[in-house]
């Protein structure tokens, strides 16, 4: 099927009509812009600029664009447009859908949602697992206008008749590589053969693989293709690093790291949930507030944690890669791999967790003997070499090593122990251990509030 094809991006030549429309020019009713500029935004970004002309006049869109181009946005608030005229739906029905991920991705999605509508008066439901179904049935028994939703869920509601999408004629999927990435895709297509015949469909997708091409092919009708920024490109702004560790000092590298001044608020990524527990626990040993999200957590854990992170009250929140897309938090100033991810797409998404909101950020990888490949990966992907670092905890990298199989025994026991500080921090307060004297001008408290399953 042929695509119409926009690529947006930084120095391209249709960045400079792109920069000189304003979200008057986009014919977006009132209400809508009055939402807008509430929200303080003055100008369309590239994606904005390109998706809601063609969304508006009926196209079906695939989207090319990470999380942080403003792509929320981007089909939000033309399905505001198309829905604010319209009359309530029918009970059991929802006028738009959008397909996300994550619970996470999909509550972020909703609260977008209702500060654009926030001059509409249109209602809006969340639909995800990890919660009692009998709210969610509840708001769809009286008809919802947009309904965000996770593909299992959603299905449990439509094969109990709790909702019927036979009507339903605007659908977003959002982030549709990693639902792919998640086992998604039967479900999707099930869902998608459901929904009636004339309907307007949005998919929006970090990156393009075959699999989503086919979905794009499948599902869409002469869709108008809509790409901004390289894909899996990390964001230039933010430096990456990367410590060479055996695998036992880790943990002593990773207290370093997250009790040095720099580290304001981080995000420590690990590729199992039991890993992130782990190493919950130990930083809590160490005196320090930590908590994490994972998929054993229950909706109400990762909700209560990730809002603890984001009003400050948690600086140090541990994540498997269910947190590494979609989700917005300003100020994260450092992102930790304490584990490479085996996917090194991951790799991209975790770090773009910083630097955000025209901010830099710091990227800091730690790697094992076992990892050696993933980094490979990682760099072969971005195009970009993580800076090389030292510690005394950590063996300085060996280049020559790159590429040789992982040999255990040079790692993890052959490091230097690290001497006990005398004294205590140049500047700290004496005899007490480093994490009882608070950081971020915050009282250390000694358990977290939220802690690990
Ligand atoms: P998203 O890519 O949808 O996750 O959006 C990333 C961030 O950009 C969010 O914090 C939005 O509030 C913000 N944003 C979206 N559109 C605009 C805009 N036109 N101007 C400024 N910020 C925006």
């Amino acid at each position: 099927m042929p695509f119409a094809h926009a690529v947006f991006g930084f120095g391209h030549p249709y960045i400079e009509s792109i920069l000189l429309t304003s979200f008057t020019d986009l014919g977006l009713a009132e209400p809508i812009l009055r939402a807008v500029t509430a929200e303080g935004y003055t100008n369309p970004t590239p994606i904005q600029a390109g998706v809601i002309p063609d969304m508006m006049a009926g196209r079906d869109i695939v989207g090319i664009a990470q999380t942080g181009t403003g792509k929320t946005a981007a089909f939000v608030l033309p399905i505001l447009h198309k829905l604010h005229k319209l009359e309530r739906p029918a009970p059991k029905t929802c006028a738009a859908l959008i397909l996300a991920p994550t619970r996470e991705l999909a509550m972020q999605i909703a609260d977008n949602v209702r500060s654009y509508s926030q001059f509409l008066g249109l209602s809006v439901t969340v639909v995800v697992g990890g919660v009692k179904p009998r709210a969610q049935i509840r708001a769809l028994a009286r008809g919802v206008d947009i309904l965000v939703a996770t593909p299992g869920r959603l299905e449990d509601h439509i094969n109990t008749g709790a909702l019927y999408i036979d009507k339903t004629n605007t659908v977003v999927l959002d982030e549709a590589d990693q639902m792919m990435d998640l086992g998604f895709m039967p479900a999707i297509r099930r869902i998608m053969k459901q929904l009636p015949k004339a309907r307007q469909t949005m998919l929006l997708s970090a990156t393009m693989p075959k699999q989503i091409r086919a979905l794009a092919n499948d599902f869409l009708s002469n869709p108008s293709e809509i790409s901004v920024a390289p894909q899996s490109r990390p964001i230039e702004s933010i430096a990456q690093k990367v410590y060479f560790v055996g695998k036992q000092a880790k943990r002593q590298l990773l207290e370093e790291l997250v009790l040095s001044p720099q580290i304001e608020r981080t995000i420590i990524f690990t590729r199992t949930k039991h890993g992130a527990n782990k190493v919950v626990i130990n930083l809590e040993k160490r005196g320090l507030q930590a908590a994490a999200i994972h998929g054993n957590k229950s909706q109400n854990q990762r909700q209560k944690t990730l809002n603890a992170f984001r009003s400050g009250d948690l600086n140090i929140l541990v994540a498997t890669d269910i947190a590494a897309r979609g989700i917005d938090i300003d100020d994260i100033s450092h992102i930790i791999n304490y584990e490479l991810p085996n996917i090194p797409e991951s790799y991209v998404h975790r770090i773009g967790r910083t630097a955000r909101a025209g901010k830099s950020g710091v990227a800091i990888s730690l790697m094992d003997g076992t990892e050696r490949g993933f980094l490979r990966d990682i760099e072969k992907l971005t195009g970009i070499t993580l800076e090389r670092m030292e510690s005394e905890y950590g063996k300085t990298y060996d280049a020559s090593q790159e590429g040789k199989p992982a040999n255990p025994r040079n790692f993890g026991n052959t490091f230097k122990k690290k001497p006990r500080r005398q004294g205590g921090r140049p500047g700290g307060q004496q005899g007490k251990p480093k994490a009882a004297q608070g950081r971020h001008g915050q009282k250390p408290k000694r358990r977290s509030n939220y802690k690990a399953a």
